[in-house]
């Protein structure tokens, strides 16, 4: 597992870290990124055993680390749309924490915008109770998916992170279309009463124009690359 450091602009310090994992073949191939063997994973039926790799690696590092030591409030673990849906998700999790002795509150779990439409559907049990006991939740990739507005509204997510090809836009192009989308995009969270977090910041200059656009975190090798 890597470690991506999030920096809040509020607090000026690293408050958090997203989780995101490596697999490396060292014979032939080299390393594979997660956007490939991902979906396999999921397509294979090999995700849920995967995830529970990750959860484990994930947990014992929170513990082992002390999160609370290096300056950050929780880990953000990307959690596939599929094992929102396994019924074994609740009680792999919860007896990882046991096991590790971590508090829920020490996870928050990255859920595509697109699975977070199908929360209310099919898995409203499920992340009811992690919410019950304590998890945070964010919304991922947001920009990217088909956005049911109306939705969102619904949906109990503490953070929005606003994908890196809305936030890219906004610099690249000139249009001013471009600009106005990601500008009504943080004005909206904000008045749904939802933190942001922007992915992809790669410069000083991104990193101050969302700054005072007000959003409260910051990701991006701007800050760090993922770190082992
Ligand atoms: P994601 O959740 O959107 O993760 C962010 C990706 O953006 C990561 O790629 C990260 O390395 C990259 N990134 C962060 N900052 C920058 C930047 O400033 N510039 C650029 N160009 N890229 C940046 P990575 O690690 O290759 O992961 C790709 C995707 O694979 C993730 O996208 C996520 O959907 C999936 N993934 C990664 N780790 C896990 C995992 O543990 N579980 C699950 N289910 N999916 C994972
Ligand atoms: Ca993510
Ligand atoms: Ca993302």
């Amino acid at each position: 597992m890597y470690y991506q450091p999030i920096y809040s602009s509020v607090q000026r310090e690293f408050h958090s870290a997203e989780a995101l994992v490596r697999l490396k073949d060292t014979s032939t191939i080299g390393f594979v990124s997660p956007e490939e063997f991902i979906p396999i994973a999921e397509r294979r039926g090999l995700i849920v055993d995967m995830s529970m790799i990750i959860f484990d690696q994930v947990c014992r590092f929170i513990q082992e680390d002390n999160l609370e030591k290096l300056g950050l409030q929780y880990i953000e673990v990307n959690l596939s749309a599929v094992h929102c849906m396994d019924n074994r998700l609740v009680p792999q999790l919860t007896s990882l924490m046991n096991k590790y002795g971590i508090r829920p509150n020490q996870l928050n779990l990255e859920i595509t915008e697109t699975t977070a439409l199908d929360v209310n559907k099919y898995v409203a049990g499920n992340l009811g109770k992690l919410i019950e006991m304590g998890c945070g939740f964010s919304m991922d990739d947001y920009g990217t998916g088909y956005s049911n507005l109306s939705q969102i509204v619904d949906m109990t997510f503490d953070i929005a992170k606003i994908d890196k090809s809305l936030v890219w836009g906004y610099f690249e192009s000139t249009s001013h279309k471009q600009k106005v989308l990601l500008s009504s995009t943080v004005e909206m969270f904000h008045r749904l009463e939802m933190q942001l977090v922007a992915e992809g910041v790669e410069t000083q200059e991104q990193a101050e124009v969302l700054e005072k656009m007000g959003v409260e975190y910051l990701q991006g090798y701007f800050y760090s690359k993922p770190i082992p």
